[in-house]
Order: structure tokens, then sequence, then C-alpha cells
């Protein structure tokens, strides 16, 4: 086989699911991390239908899913006085099965640790392709050449900005930010949602830490500062109802905050020569909730036509982008801020509305469980579980 060893870049969920699959077709794998550690944070994240299930299981994790899921239930919208306007169910909301996100990357990394090499509190500087490979230079570990190199690092991905070009060229904002915040407050089940035009804020049920999604200009901020993430939401959230203060003044003690904004990804081609892009920093996220199971998938196909070409990266790449690219159409396209944070009034009782009415709600999750299942998955030289 041709290409063994591949570096990848990013531990969350697409990384080590690619790892995975990459070390059980025997090839070398090697996951560098910036953060210092793996990062459990976030809320539950869900797998939806048939697709999701079977990669699951081919990778012989569904059990271990299944025991884990959060068994996700409905979430009240309620108005100021914390009254039920209507209730989003819980198959909408957590999909088939729904897990914890942090869950989902230790159990992972747990299965792929053992057999292959993980780097944290590191990052690639640099990426030069030489004939036949990818010199790398990282930030702390002394320089190495890989046959490949894969960006699983995420929406601001650092391996697409060095083998693609800057995040401006194929990053773009979709007028809305979220927000993630451990807030220690108990608000009990089923979890609770209030909307006032263009702000939204979840608490309670199992999906742990408080979650906001708001609509804004373009704000300038650094993604590694918390504390000035707490004052733009602070802000964003100044003035606003029900029992919202209360969340806020937890907000400025909190000590982890995941703020990011909601951006889509338009790029031409997911790799590069020998470069090529998974998850997030491929297909965008768009908080369609949609993102984890496209990391899975696109994880099992990639590696997949790897193995099937015997690890020509020529012809497995581009196969890989005829089965992802309209397979991840959702994430391109979709935008779930305006769905969340409606703008006026009125389109928050639309909103609410979708809920109520049997026939919406019906056609909601039909489309749904399409954009789910719309790729025809094929069975690779090692998918037994
Ligand atoms: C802490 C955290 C919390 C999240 N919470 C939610 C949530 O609640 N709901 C939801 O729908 N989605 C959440 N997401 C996003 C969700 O995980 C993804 O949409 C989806 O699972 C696809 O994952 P991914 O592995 O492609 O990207 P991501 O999950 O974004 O992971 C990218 C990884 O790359 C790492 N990375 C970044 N830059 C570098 C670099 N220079 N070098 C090496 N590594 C780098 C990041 O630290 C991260 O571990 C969260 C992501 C993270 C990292």
């Amino acid at each position: 086989m041709r290409n063994t060893t591949v570096l990848i870049s990013g531990a969350s969920i697409a990384g080590p699911a690619l790892a995975h699959w990459l070390i059980r077709y025997g090839f070398a794998v090697t996951v560098v991390e910036r953060a210092p550690s793996l990062r459990l944070g976030g809320q539950a994240v869900d797998f939806k239908g048939e697709t999701h299930r079977t990669v699951l299981g081919r990778m012989g994790i569904l059990d271990d899913v299944r025991r884990l899921q959060t068994g996700g239930s409905d979430q009240e919208i309620v108005d100021a006085d914390g009254r039920t306007l209507a209730v989003m169910p819980g198959e909408f909301i957590g999909g088939d099965i729904e897990i914890l996100r942090g869950d989902l990357a230790h159990l992972l990394y747990e299965r792929t640790a053992p057999a292959c090499e993980y780097i944290f509190g590191d990052s690639i500087t640099s990426l030069t392709e030489t004939g036949d490979g990818v010199h790398v230079t990282f930030e702390r570990s002394a320089p190495r050449t890989f046959d490949l190199v894969v960006g699983a690092d995420g929406i601001h991905s650092n391996v697409r900005r060095l083998a693609f070009g800057p995040e401006e060229q194929y990053v773009r904002f979709l007028g809305h930010y979220y927000a993630l915040v451990e807030t220690g407050l108990d608000f009990g089940e089923p979890g609770k949602m209030y909307n006032e035009p263009g702000r939204m804020v979840a608490v309670g049920g199992p999906k742990a830490p408080a979650f906001f999604v708001f609509a804004s200009e373009p704000l300038a901020y650094d993604r590694y500062d918390i504390e000035q993430q707490k004052k733009l939401l602070d802000r964003a959230y100044a003035g606003m109802g029900w029992r919202v203060p209360e969340v806020m003044a937890a907000v400025r003690n909190a000590r982890e905050v995941y703020f990011d904004s909601l951006s889509q990804v338009r790029i031409d081609r997911y790799s590069r020569g020998r470069v090529v892009l998974l998850g997030d920093a491929a297909y965008g996220n768009t908080l369609a909730g949609f993102g984890t199971g496209l990391a899975v998938v696109g994880a099992y196909v990639l590696a997949g036509e790897l193995a099937a070409a015997n690890g020509d990266h020529r012809v497995a790449f581009a196969e890989y982008e005829r089965q992802m690219r309209p397979y991840a159409k959702i994430a391109k396209n979709g935008n779930a801020g305006a769905f969340l944070a409606p703008a006026t009034p009125a389109r928050i009782r639309m909103r609410n509305w979708t809920f109520k009415s049997g026939l919406l709600f019906a056609l909601l999750m039909k489309v749904t469980d399409k954009f789910a299942t719309d790729i025809d998955l094929k069975t690779y030289p090692a998918t037994v579980g």
C-alpha cells in the first residue's frame, strides 16, 4: 500500500473517527491537537437515521454510544412569565441517538489512543508538499514528513488556512453567533427555551450547558479570550426578560465558554495535493444538528476510499469528494440561526407554530431524515464491526 503515514490535525470528532478507520486499514496515524488535552465541553450532539446508525455499527461503537446516550427529552418554549408556548419534541432536538459531545470525543479517543500517536498542545505551522510527501513543521514538536495530511480542525481550520489560503476566502458569516456556557445553574427537566427577537437562551434538560444564539453584525474578538466573549454575551443579552438576568449573572462567573459564529464553508475542493479536509473544516457548521453525523460519515468514506485505492490519494480524495459533497449540502446551505433566534415576534410565533401543527412538524422531520440519509454507503474492505 502507498501513503501509509497520515497526520490528522484536530482531536474532536472527525479526527479520531478517521483515526479509528485508518488504524484498522493498517495506516500509521498521528493526531495533533492544539488544546493541551481532549476538549470535553459542548452540548449533546445527535445521530439521525439509518446512515448514521450503520456507520456507528460498522465502527463497532453503536452499543457504546447507545449506553452513553442522554435519552433526549422535550424542550419547552416559554414566554417572559415562564408559561409554555410550545414544546420542541426530543426526537427533533436529539435525533435518534443523542450523546454529550464530550462523551463521544472521549469514546473515540479511548478506542484509538492505544494504536496511534496523539500529540496534545501543539499545532502545525507549515505544510510543504514534496514529490512523495508533506514536510510538516510544528509549534513545539520537531519537523516531520508524512505521506498525507488531514485537516479535521474545525470551522477555523488551521490546515485549510495553510494549504488553501486565508479563512476569509472560505468561511461565510451567517449573521448569528452561538455560545455554550457551563453556568452551574439547575433548571431541571424539561429544558426551557426563551426568545426575544434575534435572541435565544436555552437552559436545563440533558443538554447541560446554557445555549445562546443571537443575531449580530460581525464582531471582532479573540477566539481564545473567554473573558472578552463573556462581555460580548453580556452586551448581547442586556435587558432581556424571563430568567435571563439570573443566567447572565452565572455566565459572568463561568469557567468554560464556547463561543463561535454560525458560518458556512464554501470551498471548491476538499483536497489539494496530499492535503484533505474533513468534518467542519470542509463542510462548515450551521448548527442544524448535522455536524457530528457528517464528520463520522465523512471519516468512514475518506478512510474507506483510501483503503480501496490502496493508499492512492488522488483516486481516494476524488471519490471522497464525489460522495460527500452532495451529502454535506445541508451544512453548506443551512442556517439554524434564523430558526433558533427568529428576527421578529411574528417569526417567533411562526416558528413555535411548527411544533404545534402535526403536519408541519411531520414535514420538518421528513426533510431532516432525508438530509441525514441521502448517501449510498459503500462497503469497504474492513467494514465489518
Ligand atoms: C469544545 C467543543 C464544543 C462543541 N460543542 C458543540 C455543541 O454543543 N453542539 C454542536 O452541535 N457542536 C458542537 N461542537 C462542534 C462539533 O463538535 C462539530 O460540529 C462536529 O462534531 C464535527 O466535528 P469536527 O471534529 O469536524 O470539528 P470540531 O468539533 O470543531 O473540532 C475541531 C478540533 O480541532 C482542534 N483544533 C483547532 N485548531 C487546531 C490547530 N491549529 N491544531 C490542532 N488542532 C486544532 C480543536 O481544538 C478541536 O478539538 C463543539 C466543538 C468543540 C471543539
